[in-house]
């Protein structure tokens, strides 16, 4: 198990304030002993499992991490599962079936060492571990404090690097591969970048990181191979370490890591989602990734599992009710609540407290619907219609829940809508609102229906909140999700953290950016 690094004095100490607490949970040793708890106790964990198999001892490269996903989803098996088939899979290269076994081994040594251990002291035991010694250079007086522990800190994950890269390419010497001089090569200028942060840490006093570059680099280079020299210079090592000193004084060590990590990891191309030469989109997958691409990836590239939360299951089981509705052809009331109570045992909810309230709120909800539709003079003509359309180079498609047909007199033909169990939001709060724009644009491409407008129904809160789109948002939408398509196509998954889409994120455990 990757081991705390701090002192047991240090982390057995229960944090006081709630601001303590929460930094205690966001130091990057106490989430990986909270991965490896979780996937121990619940090995259904996709985001536990993930980040274990990300951090260190293992760090499984991302396109292995996706492929091993993808065979989970394909043979319906959880990620832990579908790693003990992977080590037997030709598609699965030497060196991910090493560390996947790494992991199956240490998982399997903790498991056995853990029998019987009550759960409350899962988590102590798992907290305990001597910090790792480390000689470092002293800093020097004068030296910016954050600029001398930011060296500090890559040259440590640095290392780490080098001495992975020695065992992993010192492994594949013994093989007959046609690649084995640049895998030398890669390890030569790894250290090389070790002398370089250690040039850089002990640099004359006053000199700034960038004049000493200079310097450090053209002796470097002199001393490299041609292909080592290639390889110097296409490292974005200098860009990390130029970023300046804002930058580097906030990045995580896990984002530092990722970036050092970055270079030698294989390209993620091969799980794009692709649709001949672009990529097949959908509106909540064009939301996603301008939320945070990072989260994007996690979601639509890695296809990281996440188990349905109650509110999802909930929203799902009404939407279920409202298309059987329609679909069926039912008219009255009693036909849509038998249909609630048939959703209700088919998606396996309980008689927990909040279930009960939730019930009643979706009965309550239906009331409602059912009421509006007697007294509305528009028609429901499709539901669930599906659509796809081309958009530049890629494919945009999804699915709009109900499409009614307007009496003679309104201001179009149709309208598209869209059922939400979310909290309501007002015509402002949709102003930049990408699905019903996207829809509007679906009607017009996919359907050829040049008259139509769009609305969310809020149905827990009885509210139809009309989204008007023109033109100019049709432009707009285009403009976005090109632009989408584009950051996806060039892999560029840097995290865009904020409170508010953080707080809603499933990939809170395995993402870099919410620790220190
Ligand atoms: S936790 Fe935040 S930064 Fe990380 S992937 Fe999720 S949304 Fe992005």
């Amino acid at each position: 198990m990757p081991a705390s690094r701090t002192a047991p004095a240090q982390l057995g100490e229960p944090p006081g304030s709630r601001e303590e607490a929460a930094a205690f949970l966001e130091r990057v040793e106490v989430r990986d002993v909270l991965a490896w708890t979780r996937l121990l106790i619940e090995p259904h964990d996709a985001a536990a499992v993930v980040r274990a198999l990300a951090r260190p001892p293992i760090e499984l490269r991302q396109a292995d991490l996706a492929r091993v996903i993808q065979i989970a989803r394909r043979r319906k098996l959880d990620i832990v599962s579908a790693l003990t088939l992977a080590i037997e899979l030709p598609q699965v290269p030497p060196d991910a079936r090493e560390r996947i076994q790494r992991f199956l081994d240490l998982r399997h040594a903790a498991e056995t060492a853990l029998e019987g251990v009550r759960p409350d002291l899962l988590a102590r035991m798992a907290l305990g571990g001597g910090p790792e010694a480390c000689e470092q250079p002293r800093a020097r007086p004068g030296d910016d404090v954050v600029q001398v522990g930011q060296l500090r800190r890559t040259m440590q994950l640095l290392r780490d690097e080098v001495l992975a890269s020695a065992a992993r390419i010192g492994g594949r010497l013994g093989e007959l591969r046609l690649d084995t001089d640049l895998d030398i090569s890669h390890g030569v200028v790894r250290y090389m970048e070790l002398l370089k942060l250690s040039a850089l840490l002990q640099r004359p006093s006053g000199e700034t990181i960038q004049e000493a570059l200079a310097d450090v680099n053209a002796r470097l280079e002199a001393a490299a191979s041609p292909l080592q020299r290639e390889i110097l210079q296409t490292s974005t090592l200098d860009e990390l370490l130029l970023a300046g000193e804002a930058e580097l004084g906030t990045r995580s060590e896990a984002v530092v890591r990722s970036k050092i990590g970055h270079r030698e990891e294989p390209s993620l191309g091969p799980f794009l989602p692709r649709k001949g030469l672009g990529l097949a989109l959908s509106a909540s997958d064009v939301e996603t990734y301008r939320s945070c691409p990072l989260r994007y990836k996690f979601a639509r590239v890695l296809r990281i599992p996440t188990a349905q939360t109650l509110q999802q299951r909930f929203g799902i089981a009404v939407h279920r009710v409202l298309e059987r509705y329609h679909a069926e052809g039912a008219s009255t009331l009693d036909q849509m609540l038998d249909l609630l109570d048939d959703a209700w045992r088919r998606g396996g909810f309980g008689d927990s407290e909040t279930e009960r309230q939730l019930r009643e709120k979706a009965r309550t909800a239906l009331q409602c619907y059912h009421a509006r539709l007697l007294a509305q003079a528009s028609e429901p003509v499709w539901l669930e219609r599906s659509f796809a359309f081309r958009l530049g180079p890629h494919q945009v498609r999804g699915r709009v829940d109900r499409v009614d047909r307007l009496p003679p007199g309104e201001d179009a033909e149709y309208e598209l809508i869209d059922y939400k169990t979310s909290r309501p939001k007002d015509a402002a709060q949709l102003q930049d609102d990408i699905q019903l724009s996207l829809y509007a644009l679906a009607a017009r491409e996919a359907w050829q229906l040049d008259s139509s407008r769009q609305a969310y129904h809020y149905v827990l809160d009885d509210r139809k909140v009309p989204v008007p789109r023109d033109e100019s948002d049709m432009r707009a939408v285009t403009d976005a999700v090109l632009e989408v398509g584009e950051g996806i196509l060039a892999q560029r998954f840097e995290p865009t953290p904020s409170q508010t889409v953080c707080a809603a994120c499933d990939y809170r455990l395995a993402c870099p950016v919410a620790e220190r």
